[in-house]
């Protein structure tokens, strides 16, 4: 007895704490807890009223969708209730629901429709001898709110229907914002001050349920009619597939992803193949939806509570989640650049655990109006790094405090600076041991000085042994010192050693690029390189001297001329020098008869079978010639391998000649200019 009223109680502080999210969710638009919580509240309870029948109660969320609707909107009654769906999670969960329809039906052919499962909020739509009559929201299935106004601003719900619709037609659809319109709404949103929304979905319900129609006209909402509702003084066709292909004649937007087929493997099949692909559609899914294809089938199965049994959604794992955001780290990069993250409570989402996620600048944080202790949404989407889409201010308690940017390095403590037109603080000291790992990891990279051997474990091995504090250091190590090191065997030693002295054969423009000078990417030390005879010369050269070189913007002009100011890296260099790493440009030295491409510019593009792309580029700057990455009017040719991308296209655009690599190969045997 006192078990049952203990889970008589569960039930009751569920069935209210539920009805608030629902409230949150359907009236409000602004949900203060995740789908997949919100989903576990729901699984909780329906476990305890399966187990105590007694228990449910007519006003049980398990009983009822949605909410009732809001006041502000009249009310409109729908004839047929427009229902929820029963979920799906795995593959075993499918399965049952088919065993279940095929036995109900006691049939083992049930022709299935599958459709995307549109993450936006389900509509009725009623014309009458083909005019728009009404249109309502589902509210709690039974009584909707009338938003024909708004709806008539959606461009895609017809306001007349073509052919020869019936005298009184009902459908139902999915109202929702297309990806593009919901991240421009919520840049707006943010710019104003005010919070961002959730998700699209949410911003679809909130910009339908608006009082004025002129604000619902201005968000790009969007329509997937997805079924009939009631149709009178006519009889539609009897497969569910066939009265989508009606509706879509009548001038309805029907979704044309939507596919038949006739076992449930088949459907799995579907859903595998739109989890791959749902990224690349324009607007937001979130599962699929399986039907049973026959209208007279469907009415056989019929409804359980607030579900009918013969549809069923299958969805994807969530890809938002809500959790707290304990605080926020600084990471030093490679350039110094400050980078705060977030430290979460570890949550699943998107189908991995994330306790991190990334915060960009700190004007992102300002942006988004993050506390330390808020509850976050986070989003996974596609992307491997998760993102916070914002706080859930509905959340806040008062004891959350705001992000204080750091005036010091976290690593080194040196004061840290902020270039004007930046919205990174950096620390400025090379040598900062942050900074440093990942300078050292980018020196002995492929396109950089390419030591081969010496991998990113290694190199924070080295710095941990103290072996290097700077790039300079590496030509000086003994094959003695690196045996000393855990599992380094003697022939990783002396392949590492022959990496190192390999290296100081790269050419001047790879130098340059290696030593990591702030806005110096490998394109910009091509044409420093290409400019220059040595890297003395390039160091001694003044900001207006580099600004002289095409290209060239006073930003990077400061920031060369700056890096050589700093007394540590003229010793470096020197260091560099005495080890015998080359800083001359070999082919700068030879006469301009070996310089035929001298003041051409290439553009390479697709794979070239017959060498890795650094080579061609290296060949191609050993004749004189200066690669960049994308086509302009000042490019001379474009180098075309296989599978060539839109460069190819750009360059027809601009009429700049194409060589295919035969041509390519020829000319650089032959080595005179290409004619
Ligand atoms: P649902 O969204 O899981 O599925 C039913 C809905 O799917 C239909 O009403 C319809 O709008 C839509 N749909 C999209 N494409 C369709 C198609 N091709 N055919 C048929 N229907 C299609 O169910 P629901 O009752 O609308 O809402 C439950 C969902 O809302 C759950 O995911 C739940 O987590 C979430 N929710 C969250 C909170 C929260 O606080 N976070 C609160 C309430 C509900």
């Amino acid at each position: 007895m006192v078990e049952t009223s203990t889970i008589a109680q569960q039930a009751a502080d569920l069935r209210r704490e539920i009805n608030y999210h629902n409230y949150r969710y359907y009236a409000l638009d602004d949900p203060v807890i995740s789908d997949a919580e919100y989903d576990r509240l729901m699984q909780e309870l329906r476990r305890l009223e399966e187990a105590q029948p007694e228990l449910v109660t007519a006003d049980s969320p398990t009983q009822r969708v949605g909410a009732a609707p809001a006041s502000g909107f009249s009310q409109i009654q729908h004839n047929i209730p427009l229902l929820s769906l029963a979920n799906a999670f795995s593959l075993e969960a499918l399965q049952a629901w088919h065993r279940r329809v095929t036995t109900l039906l006691n049939t083992q052919e049930v022709p299935l429709t599958c459709e995307l499962k549109i993450d936006g909020l389900a509509i009725s739509l009623v014309y009458e001898n083909g005019v728009l009559a009404w249109g309502a929201t589902r509210g709690d299935g039974i009584v909707g709110e009338d938003v024909t106004q708004n709806l008539r601003t959606v461009r895609s719900v017809p306001l007349t229907l073509q052919g020869d619709p019936p005298p009184y037609l009902e459908v139902r659809g999915e109202i929702y914002m297309p990806i593009a319109s919901f991240r421009k709404l919520n840049e707006e949103r943010l710019e104003r001050g005010e919070p961002a929304f959730v998700n699209p979905r949410n911003s679809a319900a909130g910009s339908l349920r608006q009082l004025d129609p002129r604000i619902t006209a201005s968000r790009n909402l969007q329509i997937w009619i997805y079924t009939l509702g009631e149709v009178r003084g006519y009889t539609p066709p009897q497969s569910h597939y066939e009265s989508l292909e009606w509706l879509q004649s009548l001038g309805f937007r029907v979704n044309p992803n939507n596919w038949q087929c006739r076992t449930v493997s088949q459907a799995h099949e579907y859903y595998l193949k739109w989890q791959e692909l749902r990224h690349t559609l324009p607007y937001q899914m979130d599962g699929v939806v399986i039907k049973v294809d026959s209208i007279q089938a469907q009415e056989d199965l019929g409804v359980a509570g607030r579900e009918p049994r013969w549809a069923i959604a299958f969805k994807y794992p969530p890809e938002q989640a809500v959790t707290r955001l304990l605080d926020i780290g600084i990471n030093v990069g490679r350039t110094g650049s400050l980078n705060p993250y977030a430290i979460l409570e570890p949550v699943v989402v998107g189908g991995a655990t994330v306790k991190q996620a990334t915060l960009h600048n700190e004007e992102d944080i300002e942006r988004k109006g993050l506390r330390i202790g808020d509850w976050v949404t986070i989003e996974r989407a596609g992307e491997v790094i998760p993102h916070i889409v914002g706080p859930v201010m509905a959340r806040r308690t008062g004891q959350e405090r705001p992000f204080v940017v750091p005036e010091r390095c976290p690593v080194c403590d040196t004061p840290v600076v902020k270039p004007e037109d930046e919205v990174m603080r950096r620390c400025p000291n090379t040598s900062c041991p942050a900074q440093f790992a990942e300078l050292l990891k980018h020196f002995v990279s492929k396109g950089a000085m390419d030591v081969d051997g010496l991998g990113e474990k290694w190199c924070e091995t080295f710095i941990a042994q103290g072996l290097v504090k700077d790039v300079a250091d590496l030509y000086y190590i003994q094959k003695e010192q690196l045996l000393q090191l855990d599992r380094m065997g003697d022939k990783l030693a002396s392949k590492i050693m022959a990496s190192i002295a390999a290296s100081k054969e790269r050419p001047l423009c790879r130098l340059i690029f290696a030593l990591g000078i702030f806005h110096v990417g490998s394109e910009i030390a091509d044409l420093l390189a290409g400019r220059f005879n040595s890297l003395d010369e390039l160091a001694n050269a003044s900001p207006e001297q580099l600004t002289e070189i095409p290209g060239i913007g006073p930003k990077i002009a400061d920031s060369v001329a700056a890096y050589f100011q700093v007394p540590h890296n003229r010793q470096v260099m020197q260091r560099l020098r005495d080890a015998k790493v080359q800083m001359e440009q070999e082919y700068r030295q030879a006469s301009s008869a070996e310089l035929p491409w001298q003041g051409l510019t290439f553009v390479i593009t697709g794979a070239l079978s017959t060498m890795p792309r650094r080579e061609a580029e290296d060949r191609i700057k050993a004749k004189g010639g200066a690669v960049t990455s994308s086509v302009t009017r000042k490019t001379s040719y474009l180098v075309a391998g296989e599978s060539p991308g839109s460069k190819l296209d750009a360059a027809v655009r601009l009429n700049t000649p194409v060589l295919d690599e035969t041509k390519f190969l020829e000319m650089l045997i032959a080595g005179k200019p290409p004619s």
